[in-house]
C-alpha cells in the first residue's frame, strides 16, 4: 500500500510508481522518464498524489 501515483495535471493520467523506486519530487519525474512513461495528453505534467 505504500506505491505512490503520479497524475498528469492536464488529462489525469495517472501512472503508478513502485515503492522501490523513486520517492522525491525530482526523481519520480526522472522515474517516469526512464521508463518511458507518458500521459495521454504527451504533456506529460506529473504531480506525485500519493
Ligand atoms: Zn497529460
Amino acid at each position: 500500500m505504500s506505491d505512490f501515483i503520479a497524475r498528469c495535471r492536464k488529462c489525469k493520467s495517472k501512472v503508478i510508481i513502485p515503492d522501490q523506486g523513486p520517492c522525491t519530487d525530482l526523481e519520480y519525474r526522472e522515474y517516469l522518464e526512464g521508463y518511458g512513461k507518458n500521459c495521454k495528453c504527451g504533456r506529460n505534467d506529473w504531480e506525485l498524489l500519493a
